[in-house]
């Protein structure tokens, strides 16, 4: 079968595999679309990782086979999988929080394209218990909630008790993990929503998908969205690029007692000077990084999704033009999501 594969730092290429074969416990999933995501871009610049790696943490396909042991799937149903496989026995991953599983202490939990074989490819094997029904959805739709979608859930969900229908949730970076964030916040706060880029498309993209304001991102860009908030700042502040400027614009409008939850991985630092404000944060501070989601969350993504409530604003591509979509992914031109069918 074709899969795209890392093979070397900056360098990925559609190669030759054998079709996997799923051992005890697993299922063989044909991928029906995977999910580009930014974390791709990171990986591919990355180096020492486990070459070659076949690429792909947002996968949604048919079941095609069980391994031994595995009941309760059929083959040909839907299904999307949870992208942190964690050890499945600590006491975070008895609490489906297997993005924080304890075997992995302060590292990378591992999952598919993450470590093992992903979904760039015409199949994956997963362990069955990382599945979950699609119910109905597209599965091209639905690739991207597995990470696009749980995501932003997670991010969410941690500062939820701060997002009352009198706050203010600023969202910077409204591509693909951003824009479903937008739509999260709107399906489940009552939460004001302002949305920030670089791209004044995005930003009216990002009205559609319901952000109350929308902020160019420049310099001029914190002195905005203070104004929007009559200088007091924004309660929850979300960051879903993580560079040296998003950072600062993201401490500089945040509230007091407000949650600064850093998702983007752009390789910025935070300035934490232990001062009284108005250096660095302001009083009450939280800051938080969020990694991937819990299993529950995936349902709950799945349930929104479901309902109709968030939708992902996806662009197909087939597998062999991935070389052209990380490019373009790079050069800021994918909006949305762009998903990979085999
Ligand atoms: P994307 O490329 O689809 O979207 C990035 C968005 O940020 C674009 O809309 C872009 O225009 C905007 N942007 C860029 N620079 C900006 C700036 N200075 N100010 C405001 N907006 C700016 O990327 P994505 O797939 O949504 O991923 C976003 C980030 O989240 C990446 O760094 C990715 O690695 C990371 N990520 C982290 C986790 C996690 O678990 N922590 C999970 C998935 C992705
Ligand atoms: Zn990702
Ligand atoms: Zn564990």
């Amino acid at each position: 079968m074709k899969a795209y594969q890392l093979l070397a730092p900056g360098r990925a290429d559609l190669t030759d595999v054998d079709v996997p074969s799923p051992g005890p416990g697993e299922v063989l999933l044909r991928v029906a679309g995977c999910g580009v995501c930014h974390s791709d871009l990171h990986l591919l610049h990355a180096s020492g990782l486990p070459y070659p790696m076949t690429l792909g943490h947002e996968p949604a396909g048919t079941v095609a086979e069980l391994g031994a042991g595995v009941h309760g799937w059929e083959v040909g149903q839907g299904a999307l999988a949870y992208i942190v496989w964690g050890c499945g026995m600590c006491r975070r991953c008895a609490e489906g929080a297997e993005n924080a599983c304890e075997r992995f202490p302060r590292g990378l939990v591992p999952g598919p394209g993450l470590g093992y074989p992903g979904a760039m490819a015409e199949y994956m094997v997963a362990p069955a218990r990382s599945l979950v029904p699609l119910g109905g959805l597209d599965p091209v739709e639905a690739a991207p909630l597995a990470d696009a979608g749980l995501t932003p859930y997670h991010a969410i969900d941690r500062c939820r008790a701060l997002l009352t229908p009198a706050a203010t949730a600023v969202v910077i970076g409204v591509g693909g993990l951003g824009h479903l964030a937008v739509q999260i916040l709107r399906a489940v706060t009552g939460s004001r929503i302002v949305a920030v880029d670089v791209d004044p498309a995005r930003l009216a993209a990002a009205e559609g998908f319901g952000a109350d304001e929308t902020v160019l991102s420049d310099e001029e860009a914190a002195g905005r969205v203070l104004e929007l908030t009559k200088g007091v700042g924004a309660d929850v502040v979300l960051d879903f690029v993580g560079s040296g400027p998003t950072l600062s614009l993201a401490a500089g409008v945040l509230s007091s007692y407000g949650c600064l939850t850093v998702v983007g991985l752009a390789g910025g630092t935070l300035a934490f000077p232990a001062a009284s404000p108005p250096q660095g944060l302001p009083w009450g501070a939280a800051v938080t990084k969020p990694y991937a989601g819990t299993r529950r969350d995936l349902h709950e993504v799945l349930a929104l999704a479901r309902q109709g409530r968030i939708r992902a604003r996806v662009q197909r591509w087939p597998l062999a033009a991935a070389t052209s979509v990380l490019a373009e992914l790079e050069a800021g031109t994918i909006e949305g999501r762009a998903v990979l069918t085999p």
